[in-house]
C-alpha cells in the first residue's frame, strides 16, 4: 500500500509512526510533514489546504490511501476532491466536516439525533448574549461558532471576559457549563460501522492542577482507569450511532474519525464537542497502544468495509504524553531555539524545523509531545518524564501532572 499522510503537527508524527509500522504499508509520504516525520516517510512540501496540489500528489505517487490530519483541509474539500479522483481518503467530506467547522452546526445535529449534550444557544447580538449568559449563570461557556483550532473556546467565572469574548467573535454559542471529568473518543468510522478506540484524557489548561490559559493540549494518557464500566458502550449507542444515522438522513454521510469530546456528568456522559479528526496529543497515546495495522483499519474505513474489519488488538499497559511547549506558549510562543536529545524514540516532533545547516530548531508553541508506554500509568509516567529531562530547548516548559490524579486514584465522578 502506498499511502500519503497530510499535516505536519504532533498527531500527524504519530499517525506516520502507525502507518509506517503497518507490514502492509510500502510507501509513506507525507506532506508537508516535519523532521520527525521525515524519518519514517518520504516529504513532499505542498499545502494541504489546497486540493488541487493534493489531488496531483496523490495521482502522482498512485496513492492507495490518503490520510487527512488537521481540520483545515477537511474543512476546504481536500477530500472531496481525492474521492472525485477514485482515490480512497480517509477524512469526512466538507459537509459533514462541518460537525466540527461549526458549532451551531454540531447543536442542530445533536438535537435532531437526541444526543445528550449541553443546553445551547446560538447568539450574534450582545442581547442574545447577555441573555444567554443570564439563562445560564456562571462558569460561563461561550465558543467561537468557525474553526479556531481548538482554542475558540472560553470558559470564565468573569461575566465582562465572557461578553468580550462574544463580541471578538461576533457569532458564538453560549451552552450550559457540564461539570465532570473529561474523555476523548475517537471513533473510526466508514459512516456506517463505527470502530471505538480506547477512551484517552487530555490536559488544556497550561499549568498544573489545571491553571492558567487553555492550549491545544499540553499532555494526554490511556486508559483511563476510571471510567464508569459500559461507558464506550454506551457512548456508541447514544451518541455515536444517533449521530452517524443523522448524518446519512441528511445525505452527508460522516466517514472519517468522529471525535467525541465528552463530559461525565452526574446525569451520564455528555457531549461537549465534536471534532472530524484524530485529537492532538491524545493520538499519540491511542496509537502507542494500537496493535492492529493502522493503514488497514484507515483503509477500511475509506473504502467502506468497516464491517468485515477484524476487531482491534490493544497492549496491556498504559501511555503518557507530555508536551514541551516554547517560551511564552500559549500567547506568543518563541520560536528558533535550538532543540537537542530529540533523535529518540519516544519523542514526536509536533513543531520542529531543520535549518539550513542541519540544527533542529522549535518552530511553534507546541514543539515535543514525549510519548512513552508502561504496564501502568505510573510506569508511562516515568518513562515518559525520563523523555522530557533528555531533551533541551531553551525558556521550554511543560506539565510535570500529566496522568498523575488517574495514576494516585484522584478521579472521582460526580
Ligand atoms: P471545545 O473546543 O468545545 O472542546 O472546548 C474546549 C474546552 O473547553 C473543553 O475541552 C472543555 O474543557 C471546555 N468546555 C467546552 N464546553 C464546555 C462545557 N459546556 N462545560 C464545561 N467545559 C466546557
Amino acid at each position: 500500500m502506498r499511502v500519503l499522510l497530510l499535516g505536519s503537527g504532533g498527531r500527524e508524527h504519530a499517525l506516520a509512526l502507525g502507518l509506517a509500522a503497518d507490514p502492509n504499508v510500502e510507501q509513506l509520504i507525507a506532506a508537508p510533514g516535519n523532521p520527525g516525520i521525515a524519518t519514517v516517510a518520504d516529504l513532499r512540501d505542498i499545502d494541504p489546504a489546497d486540493a488541487q496540489a493534493v489531488v496531483a500528489l496523490a495521482v502522482e505517487i498512485a496513492a492507495d490511501l490518503v490520510v487527512i490530519g488537521p481540520e483545515a483541509p477537511l474543512v476546504a474539500g481536500v477530500a472531496d476532491a481525492v474521492r472525485a479522483k477514485g482515490i480512497p481518503v480517509f477524512g469526512p467530506s466538507a459537509e459533514a466536516a462541518q460537525l466540527e467547522g461549526s458549532k451551531a452546526f454540531a447543536k442542530e445535529i445533536m438535537t435532531a439525533a437526541q444526543v445528550p449534550t449541553a443546553r445551547a444557544y446560538a447568539c450574534t447580538t450582545p442581547e442574545e448574549v447577555a441573555a444567554a449568559l443570564d439563562d445560564f449563570g456562571a462558569p460561563y461557556v461561550v465558543k467561537n461558532d468557525g474553526l479556531a483550532a481548538g482554542k475558540g473556546v472560553v470558559v470564565t467565572d468573569d461575566r465582562a471576559a465572557a461578553e468580550r469574548h462574544a463580541a471578538e467573535c461576533g457569532r458564538v454559542v453560549i451552552e450550559e457549563y457540564l461539570a465532570g471529568p473529561e474523555v476523548s473518543l475517537f471513533v473510526v468510522t466508514d459512516g456506517q460501522s463505527a470502530v471505538p478506540l480506547l477512551p484517552a484524557q487530555d490536559f488544556k489548561r497550561v499549568g498544573d492542577g489545571d491553571t492558567g490559559p487553555n492550549t491545544g493540549g499540553m499532555g494526554a494518557y490511556a486508559p483511563l482507569p476510571w471510567t464508569p464500566p459500559g461507558l464506550v458502550a454506551q457512548v456508541m449507542t447514544e451518541v455515536v450511532h444517533p449521530t452517524l444515522a443523522e448524518m446519512r438522513r441528511r445525505g452527508t454521510p460522516f466517514a472519517g474519525l468522529l471525535y467525541v469530546g465528552l463530559a461525565i456528568t452526574a446525569d451520564g456522559p455528555k457531549v461537549i464537542e465534536f471534532n472530524a479528526r484524530f485529537g492532538d496529543p491524545e493520538t499519540q497515546v491511542v496509537l502507542a497502544l494500537l496493535e492492529t495495522p493502522l493503514a488497514g483499519l484507515l483503509r477500511a474505513a475509506a473504502t467502506g468495509t468497516l464491517a468485515v474489519h477484524p476487531p482491534l488488538r490493544w497492549s496491556a499497559g498504559a501511555a503518557v504524553t507530555v508536551v514541551v511547549a516554547s517560551a511564552n506558549y500559549p500567547a506568543t510562543p518563541r520560536t528558533g531555539d535550538e532543540i537537542t536529545g530529540a533523535e529518540v524514540p519516544g519523542i514526536i516532533h509536533a513543531g520542529t524545523r531543520e535549518t539550513d545547516d542541519g540544527r533542529l530548531v522549535s518552530a511553534g508553541g507546541r514543539v515535543l509531545c514525549a510519548t512513552a508506554t508502561g504496564a501502568d500509568l505510573n510506569a508511562a509516567r516515568e518513562a515518559a518524564y525520563a523523555l522530557v529531562d533528555g531533551v533541551t530547548l531553551d525558556g521550554s516548559h511543560h506539565r510535570r501532572d500529566i496522568a498523575l490524579a488517574a495514576a494516585e486514584g484522584r478521579i472521582t465522578l460526580p
